[in-house]
């Protein structure tokens, strides 16, 4: 018998996934990988927690699909931010059933806690969710099991029902006397959730689909440095920082120019690469505003491989009209 996990690397999925393993049932933990997940690097951290419950770990990319499919015209419509959970919910479970099947197990397990999120979690939510991607009776959650209907693999047999749980709510008391049960350690998942539900974040994401089409190779752009819309429609990307700088050199996407400062230490900024004359003049006294340099002199930045000559403004003030985040 086997399992096909949904798997965020958070405790709550880990701890459904040793529920299941723990009755002999084989689990195959799927994290399916939207591309907004947070800028930390949780590949390590869900290893590691798969590696101390005994599941093996499959991360899935579905960029590209999700753009397609869910992210700019959801059915049910976005969250508060720009997150269209249900919808989201949905597409995973689908992705998940499509796993399943190719992999032989007979169904899906999930961490969700009833009433833990006000919006996608609440039961009509789950329903709207399991019709929508036809895995109702096939998905069991294990920590809320017992407020639910049983579901194939309870009414089957392959799963006791009595021992799996009945949370419901935000408290974590049950998952915590659940991790000294089992001695999980580092459960807590790095930080950063999805960035689809940062208010930042969504007004950046709104910004950039007013002016150009939204691709998969946009999604890194999104999530660093500081966002300026100029006059004539061009985007600006300025680092704020030495790590965010890095980030945004190892960006590949022709929709943009890589600007650097010459002979001044400077950020690493982006532009688009359709930008209007006005706006590359702006963009470079924008950046040099960001750098020690005088408004009285001029200095040279690289356009990819043009050089541009400007003087950055007097006062970071001036940027602020331009600045969308
Ligand atoms: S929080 Fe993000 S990843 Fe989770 S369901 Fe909502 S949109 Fe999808």
């Amino acid at each position: 018998m086997k399992a096909i996990a949904l798997f965020s690397g958070g405790l709550d999925s880990t701890l459904a996934i040793k529920m299941i393993i723990d009755q002999g049932i084989e689990v195959l933990a799927v994290n399916i990988s939207t591309g907004f997940g947070s800028t930390n690097d949780r590949k390590e951290h869900m290893q590691n927690m798969c590696d101390q419950v005994g599941a093996k770990l499959k991360i899935i990319d579905i960029q590209s699909e999700y753009l397609q499919d869910v992210l700019f015209d959801p059915k049910h419509g976005y969250g508060k931010n720009f997150n269209p959970c249900i919808d989201c919910h949905a597409k995973m479970f689908t992705v998940a059933k499509r796993i399943m099947e190719v992999e032989g197990a007979s169904f899906l397990i999930s961490g969700e806690v009833m009433g833990q999120r006000p919006m996608s979690q609440n039961k009509d939510a789950l329903q709207t969710v399991l019709n929508e991607s036809n895995c109702d009776g096939l998905l069991l959650r294990p920590m809320s099991a017992k407020m639910l209907e049983p579901t194939i693999a309870e009414i089957n047999g392959w799963v006791d029902r009595e021992k799996l749980e009945s949370i419901t709510g935000r408290s974590r008391d049950r998952q915590l006397e659940m991790v000294k049960e089992i001695g999980l350690e580092n459960f807590e998942s790095p930080g950063g959730g999805c960035l689809l539900t940062d208010e930042n974040f969504s007004k950046k994401m709104k910004d950039f689909i007013k002016y150009d089409k939204f691709e998969v190779k946009d999604i890194a752009v999104m999530k660093f440095g500081r966002h300026l819309r100029l006059p004539d429609g061009a985007k600006l990307v300025v680092g704020r920082n030495k790590d965010e700088n890095i980030h945004l050199q190892n960006i590949v996407n022709d929709k943009f120019y890589h600007i650097k400062t010459l002979a001044i230490p400077g950020p690493h900024a982006l532009l688009s690469i359709n930008a209007s004359l006005d706006d590359k003049n702006l963009a470079t006294k924008i950046i040099l505003t960001y750098t020690k340099a005088s408004s009285k002199l001029t200095y040279k930045l690289s356009y990819n491989e043009l050089e541009v000559e400007g003087s950055p403004f007097e006062s970071k003030d001036e940027i602020q009209a331009y600045t969308v985040l």
